[in-house]
């Protein structure tokens, strides 16, 4: 069951609440370069991205929101850190939704409070965003002493099991985190204003699994889940799935993003990818493949990754199968919208569980692709 939260808009998209879940990404562009900013946007809205942050740390980025928000159809966010003058501007600008760390805002909850007034007088919505790394260093410090030794009473130290001191100092992490972001919310709502989403992010998947776990159970704001500095396409994609997996499978999480160290767009497929894999969105392509053995008849691997490819910015929901042999190809294949089985050289190419023909294998591609598009609406099957 899908936790019950508050919704909120962020521009024409709904968070929280019985929302979709919502799939963000953040551009890598230098903001105030508005001809590659829009069309990393574009990239980025062509494979699924529902809502994109750009990066304002000057007020030459600031001051070209605008422009970017005429040339772009999903709401966009701005991402401030430090100058609050910043996250003003970017109000003023027309954007959708500011990410704050109330943290490291320059005068702390005095800022805060000027950009939430500016917010609510425009209908902005905010990201009050934690990162375990924003929670004091000398504290962590102390803290790790704390749990890893203590103090007989002969005067004898004793040291933690390290396993259970870790644990002990991932959900007091955790738990200050999640303090942190309940007080910000209370200056929030003194002012009466509740347009707000949380993240509490982490780059130790477990301590961020903590936070939100324990952030859920105290308040109904809705949640964007992410593991921050996740990593490389790999590194992060695994680190994601698991990590939001394990909370979106309990029913924590109203919008996500995957961060990696790679393009924007490479983040869409494996955010849509968990969603899928979990029931919880079903845009786009689910594709089933086998990862090809000693009785492989065709070049399964290949065609695989080129028909992922370019099914790519498919919405449609629908079900693709590219097996290798007649072991198991027959079986996927007839269950999937449309269907590749290997064989000697050639293949069978089945729809909706039917036989359609078999092709040689210089016609995989185009005879799984031809299927695809004939199951598709008309705008997309081109
Ligand atoms: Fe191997 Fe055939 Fe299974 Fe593919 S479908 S993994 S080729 S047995």
């Amino acid at each position: 069951m899908r936790r019950k939260t508050r919704q909120i808009h962020v521009g024409n998209v709904a968070i929280g609440g019985d929302a979709p879940i919502a799939v963000q990404s953040m551009t890598t562009t230098y903001t105030r370069d508005v001809e590659s900013t829009v069309a990393q946007i574009h990239r980025l809205q062509d494979v699924g991205c529902e809502i994109v942050r750009v990066a304002v740390p000057e007020m030459e980025d600031a001051l070209v929101i605008g422009e970017i928000k005429k040339r772009i159809s999903i709401p966009l966010v701005a991402d401030i850190h430090y100058n609050p003058e910043l996250g003003l501007e970017a109000i003023r600008q027309g954007v959708d939704k500011v990410r704050i760390n109330p943290g490291n805002l320059l005068l702390g909850r005095k800022s805060m409070e000027k950009i939430v007034l500016a917010a609510k007088e425009r209908g902005v919505a905010m990201r009050i965003g934690v990162n375990s790394g924003s929670i004091d260093a000398l504290d962590k410090v102390a803290q790790m002493q704390r749990v890893q030794v203590r103090l007989r009473d002969d005067g004898t130290l004793e040291r933690s099991d390290p396993a259970e001191a870790r644990r002990i100092e991932r959900e007091n992490l955790a738990e200050r985190m999640v303090t942190r972001a309940l007080e910000y919310i209370s200056w929030c709502e003194e002012l009466d204003y509740h347009e707000i989403d949380v993240s509490l992010k982490s780059s130790t998947v477990l301590t961020a699994v903590e936070a939100y776990r324990r952030f859920s159970q105290r308040s109904d704001y809705p949640i964007h889940l992410g593991i921050t500095e996740a990593g490389t396409l790999v590194t992060g994609s695994v680190k994601s799935a698991l990590g939001l997996g394990l909370l979106l499978a309990e029913g924590i999480g109203d919008t996500l993003r995957v961060s990696l160290s790679a393009e924007p767009e490479e983040e869409i497929p494996v955010a849509f990818e968990i969603l899928r894999s979990l029931e919880l969105r079903n845009r786009g392509v689910t594709f089933v493949s086998c990862p090809s053995c000693g009785r492989v008849e065709i070049d399964v691997i290949s065609v695989a990754n080129e028909v992922e490819k370019r099914l790519s910015k498919v919405q449609t929901p629908i079900q693709v199968a590219v097996m290798g042999c007649v072991v198991n190809g027959p079986g996927e294949s007839r269950d999937a919208d449309v269907g590749l089985a290997g064989g000697k050289g050639k293949g069978v190419i089945f729809r909706k569980g039917q036989v359609v023909k078999t092709v040689p294998e210089d016609q995989f591609l185009d005879a799984v692709l031809k299927e695809v598009a004939s199951l598709l609406p008309a705008a997309e099957a081109s």
